[in-house]
This record gives C-alpha cells, structure tokens and sequence, in this order.
C-alpha cells in the first residue's frame, strides 16, 4: 500500500472514529456478505475465499468516494482532451498503418467475423486499436481487486457489485486463471476491455478450442467484439457507413438536427469528402465541438460505437480510422483549438435544469447524447444563441447557471 493510500485511510478511519483497521474490517464484512450472492451464481467456498482473501480496497483507483478526499476523475482520454488533442491526424497513421497489416495478416478471420456477425473488420480494427494497442497494451490492475473496490467504495457500487460477482463467477468457471486477470482501473478486462457483463453476453469461442479467450486469442478478441457490435442498442446496420464530415450551406437553419439522407441532400448538406450520401437511410446532423467546427453527419451505427464507450469524440475517432484504414483522407474542417467540452459539474448542472424545464432529459451523467443535443438547440433558440446543440458557457449563463470557471 503506498503512502497515500495509507494516509486515505488513516483518514477514513478517523472519520468513522475508529481505529485504522476499521476501514479493512469494514471492507472484509462486506465482502463476506456478498458470499450469498455469488454463492447462488454457482461460486464455491474455496473459489470465494482464494479470490478474496487478503483482499483490500485500492484506494488509488479513480472514481471512489472516500470523505474527506476530493473526487478523483477518471483520466479516460475521451473526457479530458479537447477534439483537437483527442483527434489530431498525426496519431491516426501509425494505428491506420498497423490497422491495414493486421487486416492482411488476419484476412480470413475477419471475413468469417463480417459474415457471421454482419459487423465491418476495419471497426472491429480500430476497437481493437484504441482499446489495447492492437493488444499490446499491458492492463495494471487485479480485475477482483479493482471491482471490489468500485464495488465498496466507488460512485456506481450496484453496478460494479454485479460486475464483481461476475468476476467471480468467472474464476469460478475457469474462463481465466486469477493471475492473468487483469483490467483497467474500471475493472475493463481483456485486449478490447470487457466487463464482466460483457464477458458473460457476448464473449464467443471463435477458434473452436473451447475456451472464450478475450486476453490471448485474436479471433476470440475479435469475434467478441465483434459480436457486442452486433447486439449492442438494435444492433450494427450492415452495409451502412458510422457517418460522415459535412458542410452546411449558408443561411442553413441549424435548428434541423436529424432526416433523411435524401432531405439532406436536398437541403444542400454535403459530404465532406465529395461523395453521395447512401441511397436510404437517415442521419444526424451534429457539432462535436461546436461551431466553428466539423459537422458530420451520423446513422444509429455511431449509436452503436458510443454504447461501447459513450463519447463523441471515441466514436468518431473509431469511425475515422475504421475509414482511414481503407483509403479515406483525413477530416476536412479543423477543430476549435480552444477547449469546447464543459465541465463534468457544469454539464450535470445543465442537465438538471433542462429537466426542470420540462425537458424529456432523463441522464444526469454529464454525457452527451443527440437528443440532449435538441433540447440544447431549444434553449439556444430561445436566447438568440448559434443553435449549434453544444451545450457552453454562454448557454450556461443565459439560463441562469453559473459556469465553473466564471466560479
Ligand atoms: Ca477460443
């Protein structure tokens, strides 16, 4: 346990007015309690007890709540780099380079994949990419450690005790043995990050050697993947591209946000790149940064990327080297150098005062999704603000919210 670790929790056992073994005690009561539970999903006594033994919270890990400590954000690249850093075309021409070898290497895997689960190899590519470095990178944490923790201390402890059971279940199975499974700080596990959840709804055996093996085996990774893509909200549309960059014509009423690919073409929006839009189908029309900035243009196929990570600027970056691993340019517009992302807070704010004016905003957690984007628009409407959908400072203070750094 390092110093800092230590000294959290010589502070949290002050604060319960007890002894510094009390957060340990503590820790190890509630542990025990979940034995039940993970007993009814079919976990021995002695797998529970060799996986949880000597256990104890790490409380170095992002997003716990401990008193008296302050927050710790998760450092997730997508939330705390601007577009412009997130989305630079350097960094893309190494993972594109690497992507197009992969590809040749992995040709008739690939080609089974798209065919059995209908999901493009190049986005299976860029998942694989920018989850794990095309497996490459190496995970730190004890996933039971990691979860547990989540579990005990964490801002989402229903979600991650489920997920630590799951964990368990797991070991119990003998899916992976306790030593090689490792995960992200949020417990992610394997070359393209699977919860337990994940494991458990869409982990497949693809090389047919019996074991689903997410950590080692390629085809495995990417059939996984690949598979989630199919499932995840409504499924992947075969056929149909994540979307686009576009360009508005003057005077376009940006109040529109979502059509036919047909009605687009007619109201003068155009690809970026110079190409027809499909024949059928709808897309929306969207400001990642605000304007100035790219637009693009995004069918429910982006939906689907954002289930595997709910952001923006991850889900484009998954389209764009999807697209750059077969040929396409980089993105025409360049991105507002300025940071263009409101504050966590800022944004939760925003969301609660878009509900209590009647707004259908049913998401508290400071992401953004398309329909947020419309209320956004309506209120931008209503102030005489650039109806662009980006929620920003300038929105914030007509509607009466104070923004952090006017703070
Ligand atoms: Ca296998």
């Amino acid at each position: 346990m390092t110093a800092r670790a230590l000294a959290a929790l010589l502070w949290l056992g002050l604060l319960c007015g007890s002894p510094v073994q009390a957060a340990d005690a503590a820790f190890t009561r509630w542990l025990e309690s979940l034995f039940p539970a993970a007993q009814q999903l079919g976990v021995s006594r002695a797998t529970f007890d060799a996986a949880t033994a000597g256990l104890e919270p790490d409380l170095t890990l992002p997003d716990l709540v401990i008193p008296g400590r302050p927050d710790r954000q998760p450092a997730q690249a997508e939330f705390v780099q601007t577009p412009a850093q997130y989305l630079k075309e350097s960094a893309f021409d190494n993972l594109a380079a690497q992507g197009r070898k992969l590809a040749e290497h992995h040709r008739a895997t690939l080609i089974k994949i798209e065919q059995r689960f209908g999901v493009p190899g190049p986005i299976v590519l860029a998942i694989w990419a920018r989850e794990s470095n095309y497996g490459a990178a190496k995970l730190p944490h004890s996933a039971i450690r990691a979860l547990a923790t989540q579990a005990f201390l964490g801002r989402r402890k229903e979600q991650f005790r489920e997920e630590f059971l799951l964990a368990l279940k797991m070991l119990q199975d003998r899916v992976v043995g306790p030593a090689e499974m490792k995960s992200s700080w949020a417990g992610a596990m394997g070359q393209t990050q699977f919860m337990p959840t994940n494991f458990v709804d869409y982990a497949v055996d693809f090389d047919g050697d019996g074991r689903r093996d997410i950590w080692t085996n390629v085809p495995d990774v990417l059939a996984s993947t690949a598979n989630y893509f199919a499932k995840a909200v409504g499924g992947w549309k075969y056929g149909m591209p994540w979307g686009f960059e576009v360009t508005t014509p003057k005077g376009f009423d940006l109040m529109k946000s979502r059509a036919t690919f047909g009605e687009w073409s007619r109201l003068g929006v155009k690809r970026a790149d110079g190409k027809v839009f499909p024949a059928t189908g709808d897309g929306i029309l969207f400001f990642p940064a605000g304007l100035p900035g790219p637009a693009f243009i995004v069918t429910p196929n982006f939906e689907v990327i954002k289930d595997y990570n709910d952001s923006d600027v991850y889900a484009l970056a998954i389209g764009h080297l999807s697209d750059l691993m077969q040929g396409a340019g980089p993105f025409k517009t360049p991105w507002p150098t300025q940071p263009t992302q409101l504050p966590r807070d800022d944004r939760i704010a925003m969301q609660k005062l878009l509900a209590a004016l009647g707004y259908d905003q049913t998401r508290f957690s400071a992401h953004i999704d398309f329909k947020m984007r419309d209320f956004v628009r309506a209120e931008q409407k209503k102030h005489g603000l650039v109806t662009d959908g980006q929620p920003n400072a300038a929105l914030m203070e007509k509607m009466g919210l104070k923004p952090t750094a006017a703070r």
